[in-house]
């Protein structure tokens, strides 16, 4: 199944095109069972909304898995209280309960807070970006409030293009190992960790935006103001050049990753989990990753 081949189907044809191929992702990886308790992470971009949408709708083939919408507020300010505010108007329109938890609750910090405190620390923030802090806290906010809400499945709105970038990103921050994270089902069977699945994770971002408009579903459009800093965007910006020139090159990426999965897997499931000791969360050190930020400031 390629993503995209600029088919000319009429509106209601992509868009059914769209929620077919992501019950066909979610049949190929067997990411879901028919009673599972799912939780979808919704922050009020166009890709979780889009996916919320989806997932309503393929819910009626699971009639007894539960949806719960997750959002996380971060503490940005001008951006994330708008998206906040549109996730929780489209979970309204669609009938789907949602949860908030905030940084400020779990961690003690907004992230606006944060980065004011390590840009004091060290004004170039120590070598890490604000999105490397916000991608693990927010990864440690979402599972734990999957995990509060009873559910079985976390579903993440990870495209194609996210899924093509991480791999990129981590071989250039030289840990190929984690290439194995980029998988459409987490396979951690730490009891901790509410098994993450990615329905998303074979389709293009400009076919979930096209899906979002078409829908005329409302989502946030402004840019988050930290997400210029992030190496990700030179990523991003790197390989859509390629990939107008080289037609299938994202989808390619990817699938050289899914060749390397079962032999990266058995050597990144030879560190053995431990309980952080501090939060006590599941970690291969002794001090789990979100701790060990928290502590740096
Ligand atoms: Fe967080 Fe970076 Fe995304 Fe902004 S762009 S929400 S800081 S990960
Ligand atoms: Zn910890």
């Amino acid at each position: 199944m390629r993503p995209y081949s600029g088919e000319k189907l009429c509106v209601r044809c992509f868009c059914l095109s769209i929620e077919n191929k992501v019950r066909v992702t979610i049949a190929k990886y067997d990411m879901l069972r028919f009673d599972d308790k799912i939780a979808i992470g919704v922050s009020g971009g166009k890709d979780s909304v889009a996916l919320l949408h989806i997932m309503t709708k393929l819910e009626e083939s699971f009639p007894n898995a539960k949806l719960t919408a997750v959002l996380v507020d971060e503490g940005i300010k001008g951006y994330r209280d708008e998206a906040l505010k549109i996730a929780e108007k489209g979970c309204r329109k669609l009938g789907v309960k949602h949860v908030v938890v905030s940084f400020k609750e779990m961690f003690g910090y907004e992230l606006d807070e944060l980065v004011e405190r390590l840009r004091e620390k060290e004004p170039d923030g120590g070598g890490l970006t604000p999105c490397a802090y916000c991608g693990v806290l927010r990864r440690r906010a979402l599972n734990s409030a999957a995990r509060s809400c009873g559910a079985t499945k976390l579903a993440t709105a990870h495209n194609l293009d996210d899924e093509t970038q991480t791999i990129l990103l981590n071989i250039l921050h030289g840990d190929p190992l984690r290439i194995a994270r980029v998988k459409p089902v987490s396979s951690s069977t730490h009891f901790s960790f509410v098994c993450r699945i990615k329905p998303f994770c074979e389709i293009l971002e400009k076919e979930t935006t096209l899906y979002a408009y078409l829908k005329k579903i409302e989502f946030q459009s402004i840019p988050c103001p930290y997400a210029s800093t992030a190496l990700r965007n030179d990523i991003r910006t790197m390989l859509n050049r390629m990939e107008e020139k080289h037609s299938g090159l994202k989808y390619t990426t990817y699938r050289s990753a899914e060749k390397l999965w079962s032999s990266i897997e058995n050597k990144a499931k030879a560190e053995k989990q431990k309980n952080c000791k501090i939060c006590g969360e599941p970690t291969v050190n002794e001090i789990c990753q979100p701790c060990k930020m928290l502590q740096s400031l």
